[in-house]
């Protein structure tokens, strides 16, 4: 399903690419827009949809340049209606790296509500009545959409970056396998409690998205357990594998390979 997806452009070497339910979204937005205002409403809220992913697409960044310093490729940056993706060719083990690299994304955001909060503080402080479609309600919405991207993502739900930064924490305790199995399972208890919650509240799309979560936590720990069997495999394989010495010049020598 993730294969529907149109590439955009490169930015720092990394392609950019929409899925393309994220068509529907637009649609979606440019349709309320213009039952609100026409088509000026119309332009105003894909605009506004369209900076509210300009944010998204720094916060992918910033878990991605800092993925590049420990050594990670990045191909691609995917961005779905429920928000963006970073492909990495591989999730660093090290603990400290998965930490640094899962807090880069939050931070970008709240860095922009810092950055931010000079600009949008006239109609935060409510003092007079900001129009919807004004520049400074602009602000207002970029100032909150940041502020709740990044408080959301703490969430420890594996596998948001929350649920990455427990299961990191967890790391440096327990084994890889043992953390990421508690992450999942404390993120599934949680991401049942939230859907209930979203379902209660009447947001649907919310509820959607944890049940989605629900199920990637569980796809990773089972690619987390084939990478950890596979290594055991080869492990094993390599205990098993005779030494090529001078007594047995006969025999061609063992050739272990195949990680990855
Ligand atoms: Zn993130």
């Amino acid at each position: 399903m993730l294969g529907w997806s149109i590439n955009l452009f490169r930015i720092f070497g990394i392609q950019l690419a929409v899925h393309a339910s994220f068509v529907l979204l637009l649609v979606y937005w440019g349709y309320e827009g213009w039952q609100e205002g026409g088509l000026p409403g119309m332009v105003w809220s894909v605009g506004l949809i369209a900076l509210f992913f300009v944010c998204v697409i720094l916060h992918e960044l910033g878990h991605s340049l800092t993925a590049r310093r420990f050594g990670v490729t990045v191909p691609r940056i995917l961005l779905l209606p429920i928000g963006g993706m970073a492909e990495f060719d591989r999730i660093p083990r090290k603990p400290a790296h998965e930490l640094l690299i899962t807090i880069a994304g939050p931070a970008v955001n709240f860095l922009l509500v810092l950055l931010l909060l000079p600009l949008a503080w006239r109609g935060l402080k409510g003092g007079e009545e900001t129009s919807y479609h004004s520049i400074a309600g602009l602000l207002d919405q970029l100032w909150y959409a940041n502020l709740v991207m990044g408080v959301f993502n703490l969430v420890p739900v594996f596998p948001m970056d929350g649920g990455r930064i427990f299961r990191a924490l967890l790391a440096t305790r327990l084994p890889y396998l043992r953390a990421t199995w508690w992450a999942v399972m404390v993120g599934r208890v949680l991401a049942v409690g939230l859907a209930g919650w979203a379902l209660y509240r009447g947001n649907y799309m919310l509820a959607v998205l944890f049940t989605f979560i629900f199920y990637a936590g569980n796809a990773e720990y089972q690619a987390a357990l084939r990478k950890e069997r596979e290594e055991a495999y080869w492990r094993e394989m390599a205990r098993q594998a005779v030494p090529v010495t001078p007594e047995r010049p006969d025999e061609p020598p063992l050739i272990l390979h195949g990680r990855n």
